[in-house]
């Protein structure tokens, strides 16, 4: 019964059409109730009745537009508000300005009215939870592009799991030579027996998340992790179904439908961001390292030794080097064979690396030649490591068949800071200059430049 195109003005006609109509009724109604004819029927008694239905209906369009109209506008600006956002959003990338708390509306009615704010909020709330998780995903996918260090990698990649998910702790474990390593932790009391557990190998088989509920009545405080957990996922990161890591995540209530479908989402960038994070590390190590020996090759070394040296003359610490060169070598490749010689290589490289310290450098210099830069170290620690060196691969032997093949070392060396020394050529002339007096006073010896 439309008699307009605004639903109110339409309201207010029907309305004083009404309050008129029990205006024109009511004279004839207190007859019924006993007043003459004479008083009721009366253009003066007429128009107050009029006037008094005019009114009444007047009161009741109001009324209905205080209670009703104030509250659909409520829900329009809302509707309005949330679809500037989007607006917005789409044409300039703007982060949320509008989350659940600032965008819902209140409910103060049970209902249809109430139903739709209801309905409004729940909008809002999909609505705020889905731009979040594409906001965090967004940035999760900048931090991945933004790094090739795995270290870096975990470590950020871990801050953002356990944000974007409520998560009180958890860990990144990452495949090396088939073995479950940790990268980064927070909160997990011993990440390395978590690494080996079968949750991890299951994730991994099965390329999906495991989700693991902990019941309350199990004790895993002071065990496992530094918090309560109610619940575990266990990621798996893989890249083309090749396993490559894993993120276990821990949080003291159940998670949430909207930060399992985030975590997902992380999880497919991640294994592509380990997988290039792995490539690169390989890569580099293939750059730098020689084949056979493992250790740094001639010209990664000796980029290394330059930044040492470097270090060495400005915080003036001292800095030594030493040469070695296997005596006779070519006479046990004469005499064993290539093969042979290339084994007893691998086995005095592997004795050079057990004596010298975990931030000294070794270098395969040439063909069985090899040079160790040993940072903060004088000519008397040149001679005692030197010496340790000599004397380790004077008492190792190679086994070939029937045989037990011994070789020994010359080693010369020469320390900085030395009167003569400014750059590390020198140093390395010096070092080469004593190997050459070592060899030439019968091998098997150490000898530094003074
Ligand atoms: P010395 O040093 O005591 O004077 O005698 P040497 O026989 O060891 O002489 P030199 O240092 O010149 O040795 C070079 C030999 O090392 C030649 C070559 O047979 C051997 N050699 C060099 N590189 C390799 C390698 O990669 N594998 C093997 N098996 N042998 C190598
Ligand atoms: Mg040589
Ligand atoms: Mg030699």
């Amino acid at each position: 019964m439309r008699i307009t195109k605004q639903v109110f003005l339409d309201l207010a006609i029907w309305m004083i059409l009404f309050g008129l109509l029990i205006g024109l009724v009511f004279p004839w109604f207190v007859i019924l109730l006993g007043v003459p004819k004479s008083i009721a029927i009366q253009p003066g008694f007429y128009i107050a009745c009029l006037g008094a239905g005019a009114i009444a209906g007047l009161a009741n369009w109001l009324l209905a537009r205080l209670v009703v109209a104030t509250r659909i506008r409520v829900l329009a600006d809302g509707m309005q508000k949330v679809e500037l956002l989007l607006r917005d959003i789409n044409s300039n990338d703007n982060t949320i300005e509008c989350n659940y708390e600032s965008c819902s509306i209140i409910v103060d009615s049970e209902d249809e009215l109430g139903e739709s704010a209801k309905a409004f909020n729940r909008l809002v709330k999909t609505l705020a939870d889905s731009l979040e998780t594409q906001n965090a995903v967004h940035s999760f996918s900048e931090m991945l592009a933004g790094t090739l260090e795995l270290e870096t990698l975990a470590e950020n990649s871990l801050d953002m799991f356990l944000s974007h998910s409520g998560s009180a702790g958890g860990a990144v474990f990452y495949d090396s030579g088939g073995e479950m390593k940790v990268a980064a932790n927070r909160g997990i009391k011993n990440p390395e027996s978590v690494a080996m557990s079968d949750h991890i190998q299951t994730a991994l088989k099965k390329g999906t998340t495991q989700r693991i509920p902990i019941p309350s009545n199990v004790q895993v405080e002071g065990v496992l992790a530094e918090f309560r957990p109610q619940e575990i996922f266990v990621i798996p990161a893989t890249y083309k179904k090749i396993p490559l890591g894993a993120v276990v995540l821990g949080k003291t209530e159940a998670y949430h439908a909207e930060e399992e479908t985030r975590l997902e989402l992380f999880r497919q960038g991640f294994g592509l961001a380990l997988n290039n994070v792995l490539t690169h590390d390989r890569l580099q190590r293939l750059a730098a390292l020689d084949p056979l020996t493992g250790v740094y090759n001639r010209r990664f070394g000796l980029g290394r030794l330059h930044e040492e040296f470097e270090r060495s003359v400005r915080s003036n610490i001292p800095m030594g080097l030493l040469m070695m060169d296997i005596d006779h070598f070519k006479n046990v490749n004469d005499t064993y064979g290539h093969q042979v010689g290339d084994r007893i290589l691998k086995s005095i490289a592997s004795i050079i690396r057990t004596v010298l310290r975990e931030g000294d450098i070794l270098i395969r210099y040439g063909g069985e030649e090899f040079l160790a830069v040993l940072p903060a170290a004088a000519s008397e620690d040149l001679m005692l490591v030197g010496e340790r060196i000599r004397r380790s691969v004077e008492d190792s032997s190679v086994i070939e068949g029937q045989q037990t093949i011994k070789v020994t070392l010359s080693l010369g060396g020469a320390a900085y800071p030395n009167q003569s020394v400014e750059k590390e050529s020198t140093l390395i002339q010096l070092a080469d200059d004593s190997l050459y007096q070592a060899k030439d006073t019968g091998r098997n010896r150490v000898i530094i430049a003074n």
